[in-house]
Order: C-alpha cells, then sequence, then structure tokens
C-alpha cells in the first residue's frame, strides 16, 4: 500500500484506545434525525385493561444504539405497560419527522464551480455540516468525475466531497488507487449500520493534510496510527440515487471509515491517541500557519488547545 494517501504498514495495536465511535452508548436518550444513530424516547399516556398507565417507550431509530428498555424505566422509576396502538402511532410520527428532516438537511441541486481543488485543514469546510444528496443528476456525475480525477491525480484512494468544498454527503474511492485498476466505489448518503467488534490499528494518511504547502499532488501526506473497527456494513444510495447495503472489510473498511468521517465533519487526527497526536503535532500547527498567511484569517482551530 506504500504510496497511497490512506495507510500502509499495517502495524499491532500497542497504543491505548482513543477513538471515540459513534456506536457507543449514549447517556441520555433524545430525538434525532439525519445520518446519525440515535435513540428516541418519550413518556407517554395510555389506557389499558389495568387502566390508566404511564409508560415509556424507547424506539431504535437507527442500527446500533439502544437504550434497553429495562434501564429506561428503572431509571425513572416508571411501570411499563406495553400500548401497542400508540407505539404503532408513535413510530410513524417519528417516520413523518424523520422525512421533514431529511428534506430540510437536503442539499438540493449542487452548485460549485470546476476546477475543484483540495481543501486543506484547518479549513472550515472540512468541518461544516455535510447535507444529504436528494437531486441525482448530471451535477453530481461530474463532482463524482471530478472527484475521481483529483483522488487518481493525488495518489489517493478515497476523497469525500468536503475535501473538495462540497458539504455533500458523497464519497468516492478505489482500493487500488489507480484509474484503470480496482474497482471504483461512489457512495452517496452512506450510514453505518453496523461495526465489527475486532479493531486494528493502520497509519492513515489524509489528502488535506499535505506536508508541504505545495499540495496533496505534490508532496505525501502526514502519516499517523488510527485504530478502528475492522469491518462495517453500510447502507447507501448510488449515482442514480438507489438504494443498496454492503459489508466491507480490511483495507476497503479502512477506506471507507476515514471518508465517511469526513462526513461528519471528524478528522483522522481527532480519532488518534495523545501520543500518536503528539508526533504531529508540529505539522498540524505549521498547516494552521500556512493557513493564516494565505488568507489572511486566524486558524478555525489550533491543536495547541488539544491535549
Ligand atoms: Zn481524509
Amino acid at each position: 500500500m506504500q504510496g497511497t494517501r490512506l495507510g500502509g504498514s499495517l502495524r499491532p495495536c500497542t497504543s491505548l484506545l482513543h477513538a471515540s465511535l459513534s456506536h457507543r452508548t449514549s447517556s441520555l436518550p433524545l430525538f434525532h434525525f439525519g445520518n446519525r444513530s440515535l435513540v428516541s424516547s418519550s413518556v407517554f399516556r395510555g389506557e389499558n385493561r389495568y387502566g390508566s398507565s404511564e409508560g415509556i417507550i424507547s424506539r431504535k431509530v437507527s442500527e446500533h444504539r439502544v437504550w434497553p428498555r429495562g434501564d429506561a424505566e428503572r431509571a425513572l422509576g416508571l411501570g411499563l405497560r406495553r400500548h401497542l396502538g400508540v407505539v404503532a402511532a408513535k413510530r410513524s410520527f417519528l417516520t413523518e419527522l424523520q422525512s421533514i428532516k431529511d428534506e430540510a438537511d437536503a442539499a438540493g441541486p449542487l452548485d460549485f464551480e470546476s476546477p475543484l481543488e483540495v481543501v486543506l485543514y484547518p479549513d472550515p469546510r472540512l468541518r461544516a455540516k455535510n447535507k444529504l444528496i436528494n437531486v441525482f443528476d448530471e451535477k453530481l456525475q461530474q463532482l463524482v468525475n471530478e472527484m475521481f480525477d483529483i483522488m487518481y491525480k493525488t495518489d489517493g484512494v478515497g476523497l469525500a466531497a468536503p475535501q473538495v468544498g462540497v458539504n455533500v454527503r458523497l464519497m468516492v474511492y478505489n482500493p487500488v488507487g489507480e484509474r484503470g485498476k480496482g474497482e471504483e466505489y461512489v457512495l452517496v448518503n452512506p450510514r453505518i449500520v453496523k461495526f465489527g467488534k475486532t479493531r486494528d490499528v493502520f497509519d492513515e494518511g489524509c489528502l488535506s493534510f499535505p506536508v508541504i504547502e505545495g499540495g496533496p499532488d505534490q508532496a505525501p501526506t502526514i502519516e499517523a496510527a488510527v485504530e478502528r473497527p475492522k469491518s462495517v456494513r453500510i447502507d447507501a444510495q448510488d449515482i442514480k440515487g438507489k438504494k443498496f447495503s454492503i459489508s466491507l472489510k480490511e483495507w476497503q473498511a479502512r477506506i471507507f471509515q476515514h471518508e465517511y468521517d469526513h462526513l461528519e465533519g471528524t478528522l483522522y487526527f481527532d480519532r488518534m491517541t495523545p501520543e500518536v497526536l503528539d508526533t504531529i503535532r508540529p505539522e498540524l500547527e505549521r498547516l494552521e500557519k500556512l493557513y493564516e498567511e494565505r488568507t489572511g484569517l486566524p486558524s478555525p482551530e489550533r491543536i495547541s488547545e488539544r491535549r
């Protein structure tokens, strides 16, 4: 994998787990929509054959986080009486709310100007919210084509739309990283349905983190170790909007998760252990300084403020 921008050497895991993945259980239930996985929980009143009751429904609205019903009840000291009619009504209400929210979060017709360029850290577009794609037209195809062009030109194996300054939920990758070799993947609005239990550590690089000012087509990228699950199951749409599911493991799971993080505004150094992060701090600070010189603006984030 030497020469690719996502990793190279496989290392044994020798450092503490630092990655904070979103499938960990949250302490509080909440409504949450869009692509993140959360749980809805609400108190309702209902009538059943035992008379009036007050209870809680706790429903999994997406893939991998559940607030166990029993815990919820005990926590609030409320007796649960299942009331299937109310649950069904609530589910339909939530589905409706979800679709309204998805529509509000949708990007609409894409608007960008060619040629696109790779956005470098600490550009705020790497941290901006990425909208769902809901228009599957020629412009989307054009964006995909340009992203592949840039990816190959810069020796990358994957690229996310925010990395070219277009804040939508789209990624492209080719595990081989060479045009005409390997397979090209286009994932629109991807969602992680399940993480594998085993994890490994790879040295990752990122096109938005070149080691010199010239940019990713002229320089290698800053590389350091990141720990991630070795496999993931994904729901996504293709370039025509058709839904599909896919399971990825090893190298492809690694690429996908790195690019998926970009869609969440997460950067690979966010997942590094403090010890690993220390090894690339000077290079991140240099990129922050270059950003300030280039734009005349203060860096929107500073690694020196992070332990
Ligand atoms: Zn990246």
